[in-house]
């Protein structure tokens, strides 16, 4: 199962905590976690094995969005800011229609985040 991560810059701390908490399923064989650029890094910096892809602004959503459309992403997991605005909001909308046309589970906070792996822990 591959699980998308991004976190917007002022969530980057929450997802750090975040991942640690659910520590013992992310680190499972069967789990690949890909995630835009700099997210990615502090995954990695948090001892996650992560497949980046570009930082967001420079077009990571849309190649998450791709492999969502492309049937590799089974799970997007979006620490999104709703207080700040962003340059690629346009990508931004495009992934959240992209898992709504795949029906593909997306978690836009925390809390979401959590029900949704809850959901897959086996
Ligand atoms: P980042 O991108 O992980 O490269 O910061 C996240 C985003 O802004 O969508």
């Amino acid at each position: 199962m591959e699980i998308a991560i991004i976190a917007h810059d002022e969530k980057k701390a929450n997802m750090v905590q975040f991942l640690n908490k659910n520590k013992e399923l992310l680190l499972k064989d069967t789990i690949n976690l890909i995630a835009t650029g700099t997210t990615g890094g502090k995954a990695e910096e948090a001892g996650f094995k992560v497949i980046k892809m570009l930082s967001g602004p420079l077009g990571g959503d849309a190649q998450i969005a791709s492999r969502v459309a492309e049937g590799k992403t089974n799970m997007v997991l979006f620490f999104k800011d709703p207080m700040s605005s962003h340059p690629h909001e346009a990508d931004i909308n495009m992934l959240i229609r992209v898992c709504d046309v795949h029906n593909v589970p997306l978690a836009t906070n925390e809390a979401t985040a959590q029900l949704l792996l809850n959901a897959i822990i086996l």
